[in-house]
């Protein structure tokens, strides 16, 4: 997804934006509060700092809401309880307080981008926003409407999970998804035993459809799918 960091000391904006990255999110960071006000409109999430050089960042927040209302996240060094009473009034939707873990603020994220329902996919696979295209990848179709699998044009037949897991990583190719939220949307919970079968559904996947770099395994993270490269790639080396 896109991000609109609005942050003026470049070390911490460094820092996030390498974390958003890796996650596979997409980054435009600006410095000053005139910025993020040009450019909120293409933000799918926005993290906010308070301390801004050109207008107090609760006077910027209550601007931002007025013209956008993508899930918004203060991250600031203002801890007082007054500071983060009125942030919230304000319409962020949580208050991270500097110094944060990076973990813990992108596990927020996710927390916050679902809770909004800026996900396109539900649990079992249907599409929010009724706009339920097939996605290709490489020579796998995957068509949430029919819930279909076709490999080099035949239809594989998966379980109903592995379906899911597969659609729900298809339905936003462009980004990694944690276990955790797989795990949330899919299962309904964390447990240990589902965290377990995740991995279980997603060799599934890869076996029935003969195309291992199908799904991409992001290490101590989650899952993606896979690049048309990741996808062709591995059929040639196979043969
Ligand atoms: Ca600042």
């Amino acid at each position: 997804m896109h991000a609109l960091l609005v942050e003026d000391d470049d070390r911490m904006a460094r820092a996030l934006g390498t974390a958003l990255a890796r996650r596979g999110h997409t980054v435009r960071r600006v410095g000053r509060a005139l910025d993020a006000l040009r450019h909120v409109h293409e933000a799918e999430f926005v993290l906010l700092d308070l301390g801004l050089p050109d207008l107090d960042g609760l006077e910027l927040l209550r601007r931002l809401r007025t013209v956008c209302d993508a899930p918004l996240i203060v991250v600031t060094a203002r801890c007082e309880e007054r500071d983060v009473v009125q942030g919230l009034r304000a319409g962020a939707d949580d208050y991270v307080v500097k110094p944060f873990r990076m973990a813990e603020l992108i596990a927020r994220i996710d927390t916050v981008r679902r809770r909004t329902g800026a996900y396109g996919v539900r649990p079992g696979g249907g599409a929010a926003d009724g706009g339920a295209r097939a996605v290709r990848a490489g020579d796998v179709e995957v068509d949430p409407a029919g819930r279909t699998v076709r490999v080099a044009g035949s239809e594989v037949r998966l379980t109903r999970r592995e379906f899911d897991v597969l659609a729900l990583l298809a339905a936003r190719p462009e980004e990694v998804h944690s276990r955790e939220e797989i795990l949330d949307r899919i299962w309904g919970d964390a447990f240990l035993a589902a965290s377990r079968s995740l991995d279980v559904h997603v060799a599934g996947v890869r076996a029935k459809t003969g195309r291992p770099g199908l799904v991409r395994t992001v290490r101590g993270f989650g899952y993606q799918l896979g690049s048309a490269a990741a996808v062709l790639g591995e059929r040639e080396a196979g043969r």
